[in-house]
């Protein structure tokens, strides 16, 4: 995230986590919370040629090898959050605003023109913010306001992890086959995760395996539960499986525990 230099006195807010009245999720990646307005960043670290389409709601990858994806519209997610966002700060009579950052600095961006939503690379961040401070001029609240509004926040936040309530050893290790209606336990062989039943092969599948286990056992991992978990046989490719996803780690190279992202299977889908 770029640096910010505005003498104002600011929160920023990482991951939140809330559940609306319908029971859907709102997963906020990043709030800037000031007492002149609120802004809701979504950030994606998606690469290739990036279409946001507004009137399909649709965002459409296309990467280098002419591959074309869909995404989850980001300019839609932003809408939601922020119309969630207004409903719980009523009390408030902060503004609020939203944009899409692209964290990815090689990824182009192309998008109909009536966008609502700003979509700007991370150098741009600095920038907007600026111009959004000469939009909102006026200070709404006080600084002890605005630590309760980011309190407020952060006690209606749900927990993202589902309590544990029953013991490791009792889940069914291993990445299960979807094919065999998660029956069977899938091998890893040269990056390639196998069903010796019905054949099937995927490398994306691992990214659902490794989210079910951040949620059901622990939201780290370390080579050594890597292969426990998902019997994966040689201590080298699971070092490679690892590094490939560059997820955040702490400690030296032996004792090294991988920090697992909130939102696993999308952050995985760059590195496959
Ligand atoms: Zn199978």
């Amino acid at each position: 995230m770029a640096r910010i230099s505005i003498s104002t006195y600011f929160f920023v807010l990482p991951d939140l986590f809330f559940v609306n009245a319908q029971h859907q999720i709102h997963q906020l990646d990043s709030l800037f919370i000031c007492p002149q307005f609120m802004l809701v960043l979504e950030i994606k670290n998606i690469h290739g040629r990036l279409e946001f389409d507004h009137r399909t709601h649709q965002c459409i990858r296309t990467k280098v090898d002419g591959t074309v994806e869909g995404f989850p519209n980001a300019l839609t997610q932003v809408q939601r959050h922020m119309r969630f966002l207004s409903g719980l700060t009523t009390h408030y009579s902060l503004s609020i605003e939203g944009a899409v950052v692209i964290a990815n600095p090689s990824t182009i961006i192309t998008h109909s023109a009536n966008t609502c939503i700003p979509i700007f690379h991370r150098s741009g961040l600095h920038a907007h913010l600026h111009s959004l401070f000469q939009k909102h001029p006026q200070r709404l609240l006080s600084d002890h306001q605005l630590r309760q509004l980011v309190q407020e926040l952060q006690r209606k936040q749900q927990p993202t992890e589902m309590p544990m309530t029953i013991a490791p050893s009792r889940l069914r290790h291993g990445v299960l086959c979807p094919k065999c209606m998660y029956q069977n336990c899938m091998h890893f062989d040269r990056g390639i995760w196998k069903c010796s039943y019905c054949h099937y092969r995927s490398r994306e599948i691992f990214a659902e395996a490794l989210q079910d286990y951040r949620l059901l056992i622990s939201r780290t991992i370390t080579n050594q539960q890597l292969r426990a978990f998902f019997y994966i046989h040689s201590s080298d490719a699971a070092t490679r499986l690892l590094r490939k996803f560059q997820f955040p780690y702490s400690g030296t190279y032996k004792n090294r525990v991988y920090h697992l992202p909130v939102n696993l299977v999308d952050y995985m889908k760059e590195f496959f």
